[in-house]
């Protein structure tokens, strides 16, 4: 299918076209006949497949066909996301769909003083990009009024709920009274999450797509069995031996990034962390030196790198493995972009044993066992050492899993 057949108006076409795309992602082309035809929708998606577009686009077309003049404090279009870095990727989203278009669209979220967004929506504003925390306080203090939203979008469901958003969501879907289309994204489905979106999707059509396969094909995955006390010495040594031209390296904690960050930078490595303790000016700005290739390493925890979007990152390297296998795919789908191909390296000790073992039954897929001079026999062959409890149970039965899993032997290996 091309854009073409997905009937855009022409100033849509032409954005698309000007940003490279040729044919419309699967959710792009499941999702915009829907709402073009004003039908409520819950997509079943992660970052990474197009799916804000999926959104912004039909929205804007929407927007055009009525003409309106904004109002201060006011918007028509609602969307709320889980974090900063997301709000702000979504409302650069409505700019490059929409600029040739003339709506106003504004994000707030907050970590940063709140003049600036002030004078923004007192300017008026169609379409307004939000996190739940930010949204509430400037509603409470008179500044936003949600009346007149018409399209209201909640992404990254999972993650608020996991973020504890799931009143502050509540209150805010209370206050529409004119909503006309609503749509909600997740990369996983609960009944939680179904009695929340429940409340304000009307008979919603489901979309799903599935990513793992393509995103996993096109990522090279390697596990390297060290122990806890050698994860910095091999890190160090993974980033200067492999090409490496720009990596993500997630940890657990944020304590961890920044541990990890300083490690690198003392050995010469233009290196950064981002996490929620940061404030939102040393976040952007660590982002943007990234973006720019003037840091090669970012250091991140999960929550803070939920919808970065950044291209040509080469490397994704998993200091810590997640505690949730569903976590270990949103992370590794950062590398191997737009089809290019990518590397995935999980550091993995004796307390990780366990969790790498439930990546594989997730995936199907075993990562490629590297031997390297830290390699840790008692880290491949230990089981039943969790450093954390079992993944939570509102995460849904476990996947089905046909393969065999064995643990680790290195007669299969790829020395490095
Ligand atoms: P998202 O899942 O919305 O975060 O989008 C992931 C990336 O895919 C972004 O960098 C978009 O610019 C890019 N993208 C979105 N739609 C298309 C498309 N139809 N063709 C190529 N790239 C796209």
């Amino acid at each position: 299918m091309s854009f073409e057949e997905l009937n855009l108006i022409e100033p849509l076409q032409r954005a698309v076209t000007k940003e490279g795309y040729t044919i419309p992602t699967p959710i792009q082309e499941q999702a915009i006949p829907h709402l073009m035809n004003g039908r409520d929708l819950i997509g079943i998606a992660q970052t990474g497949t197009g799916k804000t577009a999926a959104f912004v686009l039909p929205i804007l077309q929407k927007l055009s066909e009525e003409h309106w003049v904004p109002v201060p404090g006011s918007p028509r279009v609602l969307v709320l996301a889980p974090t900063r870095e997301l709000a702000a990727q979504i409302d650069e989203s409505f700019g490059t769909y929409g600029r040739f278009l003339k709506f106003r669209h504004t994000v707030v979220f907050g970590g940063v003083k709140q003049g600036q967004q002030v004078r923004a929506l007192s300017r008026g504003v169609d379409i307004l990009v939000a996190t739940p925390g930010r949204l509430l306080d400037l509603m409470n203090q008179g500044y936003i009024r949600l009346n007149g939203v018409e399209y209201f979008v909640l992404d990254e469901v999972d993650r608020m709920l996991d973020m504890g958003f799931i009143n502050d969501v509540r209150k805010i879907v209370s206050k529409f009274h004119r909503l006309r289309q609503s749509q909600c994204y997740s990369a996983t489905m609960s009944t939680r999450i179904s009695e929340l979106v429940k409340s304000f999707l009307a008979d919603p059509v489901r979309v799903e797509v599935t990513p793992q396969a393509t995103t996993l094909d096109s990522v090279d995955q390697c596990v390297f069995f060290v122990d806890r006390g050698s994860k910095d010495a091999l890190l160090l040594e993974l980033i200067r031996q492999r090409h490496v031209t720009s990596a993500l390296v997630f940890t657990r904690t944020k304590h961890g990034a920044n541990k990890v960050a300083r490690v690198l930078t003392k050995h010469g490595i233009e290196a950064d962390a981002i996490h929620g303790n940061k404030t939102q000016n040393r976040r952007t700005q660590a982002m943007n030196n990234f973006k720019s290739g003037r840091i090669q390493v970012l250091v991140a925890t999960d929550i803070a790198a939920r919808g970065i979007d950044v291209e040509d990152i080469s490397h994704v390297i998993n200091y810590n493995l997640p505690n949730e296998s569903e976590v270990y795919i949103h992370r590794i789908g950062r590398t191997a972009r737009a089809g290019a191909s990518g590397m995935a390296l999980s550091l993995c000790s004796a307390e990780e044993r366990d969790l790498l073992r439930d990546i594989e039954r997730l995936t199907r897929v075993k990562m490629t066992l590297v031997d390297h001079k830290y390699h840790s026999d008692r880290a491949m062959n230990a089981f039943g050492q969790a450093a954390r409890p079992p993944p939570r149970p509102s995460r849904g039965p476990p996947r089905r899993f046909r393969g065999s899993f064995r643990s680790g032997s290195l007669k299969k290996y790829r020395t490095y």
